[in-house]
């Protein structure tokens, strides 16, 4: 096994190995966005040397690979690295699903599948292995993800899951100016494009946020938003 860094911390490293272009760039965006060092691979090729290399956190595995599949990839993980594993599997396919597990999966995303959907499971994977801290911090406003609860001064923010979703990528950005369009690519997804979506949430949040203290979510006029104190 390779020793890895102990103290939880917000950055990992995360390999990607994933065969279909489109999908492998939203993702090494989307973990980059997120304050992740990203090796992305379009096959398992020269995987172990890019594990012994890179030493990754977290590997995640589309499954339906040219030459080694992803089952094999993640056999071959096992006795180089105790990163967390998450597989891209081509369908919810049982049986995929429980070959993944006994190839040493954390867990799976069904695709097609929401950004965001990978980030949290990428978040929860590395936070059961003690990879990434459980609780950031805004000011005063506090999201332990653990728990899925956002507070401000100590009271409970009632959240929708897209809410809370948003609010997570807007925290994990903090300080930095974040466009409509990567709002929706990160939140809701890369095939999905209605910028109203995200004005309409944005609204939302600073209803709920600001109840107990001055604006945190900031518009930056024709670039974004920004969460800040
Ligand atoms: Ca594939």
């Amino acid at each position: 096994m390779t020793a890895h860094r102990a103290i939880p911390t917000t950055s990992a490293r995360v390999l990607v190995v994933e065969d279909e272009a489109p999908i492998r760039d939203a993702l090494r965006t989307a973990y980059r966005q997120a304050g992740h060092d990203v090796l992305a691979l379009s096959d398992g090729g020269r995987f172990e040397d890019q594990v012994d290399a890179f030493r990754p956190d977290l590997v995640v595995l589309d499954v339906m690979l040219p030459g080694r599949d992803g089952f094999e990839l993640a056999r071959a993980l096992r006795s180089r690295t105790d990163a967390a594993v998450l597989f891209l599997t081509a369908r919810d396919d049982l049986d995929d699903r429980l070959r993944g597990f006994e190839a040493g999966a954390d867990d799976y995303v069904a695709k097609p599948f929401a950004v965001s959907e990978v980030l949290a499971r990428s978040g929860a994977a590395l936070r059961r292995l003690g990879r990434v801290a459980a609780t950031m911090q805004v000011g005063d406003l506090l999201l332990d993800e653990a728990a899925s609860v956002a507070s401000r001064a100590d009271h409970v923010l009632d959240l929708t899951a897209t809410e809370w979703r948003l609010l997570v990528y807007l925290a994990t950005n903090r300080g930095r100016t974040l466009s409509k369009t990567q709002i929706l690519t990160q939140v809701w997804g890369y095939d999905d494009y209605d910028p109203n979506l995200v004005e309409v949430h944005v609204s939302a949040l600073r209803r709920k946020t600001e109840v107990d203290g001055p604006r945190l979510i900031h518009t930056v006029r024709g670039l974004g938003y920004v969460l800040k104190n």
